[in-house]
């Protein structure tokens, strides 16, 4: 166990922890990166990304994560394994305890532990996400010109997936296991008049097929006139079961903010669980939270554009603003002589 309190640590190795990690190791704050369960986020789950700044000819999700990580190493960032299980931030320095069973102390830290998609659950998603499978439109929209692809969910990502899909495909179908949607009208509205898109109500994925090398070949959608089908196939009621010929699945049934560790802290979340940032109440964006010294960026604390480029953006004002921070708390110790028990007991 380290007795040291580091200056900053960076919570999150996807793209807005990385860029974060890039400006404050340029700084010299000689940040520790926390890598979680999804070591480099959702890029890690794309295949090519072409609306990332500087890659004309598109650059692998993998690949860029990998890179940035790279860069970041480069200027003295360390990465370390381990999610943050719990968080004492009601003093200073700030104490994370980790899945590893280690406690870190540290003045700062940005939290950029981004969002998880939900996914539907339907058999051969693990294979095919990245490859037919998506989670994102504005990323992967570009590669299904021509093809026929479905949208799962019925809120107002879903019809924002739909209409932007129905740029480059040649129909989109938004499953819904439903019959009413909970997207505002005005989205509902643009997907009805839109001539290449259409609904199916109460229906549900069950299955996806293809394979890594071909993509996705089809899938099988189950439908009940009384709705949630899935549920009633698993209880064994009669389902009728269709199989769709597809190229492309998008997945739209919302995200997973990563704060569960912050709950019990004074770190404010809105009603969905994202972390509540200055920029929620003051025109002026900044990356600070209600408590001294603990930032946040990228997916995190964005649920409106949750993109690559924006999470980056976000990452290095967070290193910025915790810069300053640091600089400026000269009343908060650099160094701790008092050692933490862990669990581990070393
Ligand atoms: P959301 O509003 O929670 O909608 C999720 C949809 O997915 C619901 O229709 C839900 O069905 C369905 N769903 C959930 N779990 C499912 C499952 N296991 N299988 C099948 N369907 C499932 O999420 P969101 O659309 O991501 O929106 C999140 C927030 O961001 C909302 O406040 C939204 O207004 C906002 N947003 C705004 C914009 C915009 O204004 N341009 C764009 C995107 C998002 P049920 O309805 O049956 O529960």
């Amino acid at each position: 166990m380290s007795t040291d309190t580091q200056d900053l640590v960076i919570a999150g190795s996807g793209v807005s922890g990385l860029s974060a990690a890039v400006y404050a190791a340029r700084a010299d704050l000689d940040p520790l990166v926390l890598e979680g369960d999804e070591p480099g986020g959702q890029l890690t789950l794309t295949t090519d990304v072409e609306n990332y700044l500087g890659f004309p000819e598109g650059v692998g999700g993998m690949e860029l994560v990998q890179r940035g990580k790279e860069q970041a190493k480069q200027f003295g960032a360390e990465f370390q394994h381990g999610g943050i299980e719990a968080a004492d931030l009601d003093g200073h320095p700030l104490e994370l305890s980790l899945s590893t069973g280690e406690t870190i102390r540290t003045r700062a830290l940005v939290v950029a532990t981004g969002a998880s998609a939900r996914w539907v659950g339907a058999d051969g998603e693990d294979e095919l996400m990245g490859y037919g499978l998506s989670t994102c439109a504005t990323c992967d929209g570009a590669f299904h010109r021509g093809d026929d692809v479905l949208v799962v969910g019925g809120g107002d990502s879903a019809m924002e997936e739909a209409l932007f899909l129905a740029k480059f495909a040649d129909s989109v179908t938004v499953l819904h296991r439903r019959e009413e949607l909970r997207a505002s009208e005005i989205m509902v509205d643009r997907v009805r008049e839109h001539d290449d898109i259409e609904f199916a109500w109460n229906t549900e994925l069950l299955a996806i097929d293809g394979s890594p090398d071909e993509g996705v070949t089809g899938a099988r959608i189950a439908s009940h006139p009384d709705g949630y089908p899935k549920e009633r196939h698993e209880d064994g009621t009669d389902v009728a079961v269709e199989e769709v010929d597809v190229s492309g699945v998008f997945y739209a049934i919302g995200h997973e903010p990563n704060t569960a560790f912050l709950r019990d802290t004074p770190v404010e979340l809105d009603d969905s669980g994202y972390v509540q940032t200055a920029r929620a109440d003051d025109a002026w964006a900044t990356t600070e939270t209600v408590v001294d010294g603990v930032f946040a960026a990228g997916d995190v604390m964005d649920p409106d554009y949750q993109q690559a480029v924006t999470a980056a953006g976000m990452g290095s004002m967070a290193a910025l603003d915790a810069e300053e921070w640091i600089e400026s708390s000269a009343s908060v110790p650099a160094e701790s002589a008092e050692p933490i028990p862990t669990e581990a007991g070393d």
